[in-house]
């Protein structure tokens, strides 16, 4: 079997001490296919280097909600000359997290939007984090179409919100959180049609039971497809297929 991890951060600096170790586990255990996600300019720009030196992993370039103080014109600037490195398959992670930053709502939505249109000039799809903000979500993807479409990452499973990201042409991607005791993923899953659900970790964070608490990697993808496979009544095998062809898709790899 072959996994695609549609988003990690292999640029955190919980992997600066076996960083090469990790990414020879991970391609030795299946996943021959990885996003390196970046948050903000620094990170992004780790996220290209770590792809530019490794053919199986590709990169994405954005500023992400948490990450508002790193927005200035300049970064944006640089941001979308980064953007242009052929290993960057996506603009994100961006969008709006009003969980963790109650007070400059309005700062985000501005970035989110300024970081569609530098998608569409890029003619890259985009990776949305979205916390306590569906339907601002939503309104700004109506109203700022993108082109190239993109990705729920860490989907929150909420009906809603799925609804109307599949309307709209997205992808949704799933997490360890969706094999947490107190989840209840079965309808969010249910509601995915097969052709746009991708996998991912958001290692190191969002570690899958039965190793909750520990640094996540992409070895632990594998645990994700089988929770999936399980509530859509359909082999692994085929769930890994799918999420690893929907991947390459999304991304043009
Ligand atoms: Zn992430």
């Amino acid at each position: 079997m072959e996994f695609f991890d549609s988003h990690a951060h292999y640029n955190d600096e919980r992997y600066d001490e076996d960083r090469e170790i990790i990414l020879r586990e991970i391609y030795a255990s299946g996943v021959t296919n990885a996003v390196c996600v970046g948050y903000n300019f620094k990170k992004s720009e780790l996220a290209v280097k770590i792809a530019q030196s490794h053919d199986f992993i590709y990169a994405t370039c954005g500023i992400s909600p948490n990450d508002i103080e790193d927005f200035s014109e300049e970064n944006l600037k640089k941001m979308e000359r980064l953007a242009q490195n052929k290993k960057v398959v996506a603009i994100g992670e961006i969008g709006l997290d009003y969980y963790w930053n109650k007070d400059n709502q309005n700062l985000q939505k501005e970035i989110f939007i300024q970081q569609i249109q530098m998608a569409n000039r890029q003619n890259k799809p985009i990776v949305i984090h979205t916390r306590d903000a569906v339907m601002d979500t939503i309104e700004i993807l109506k109203t700022y179409p993108v082109t190239k479409k993109g990705i729920f990452h860490c989907c929150p499973l909420n009906p809603e919100l799925i609804k109307e990201g599949v309307k709209l042409g997205f992808y949704i991607s799933f997490s360890g959180n969706i094999t947490f005791k107190n989840a209840k993923p079965e309808k969010a899953i249910a509601q995915v049609p097969l052709e746009r659900l991708l996998v991912e970790t958001d290692c190191p964070y969002l570690t899958p039971e039965p190793f909750r608490g520990k640094r996540n990697d992409s070895t632990k993808v594998k645990w994700i497809v089988e929770k999936i496979a399980q509530l859509k009544g359909m082999p692994k095998e085929e769930i890994a297929r799918v999420t690893y062809r929907n991947a390459k898709r999304i991304f043009e790899i």
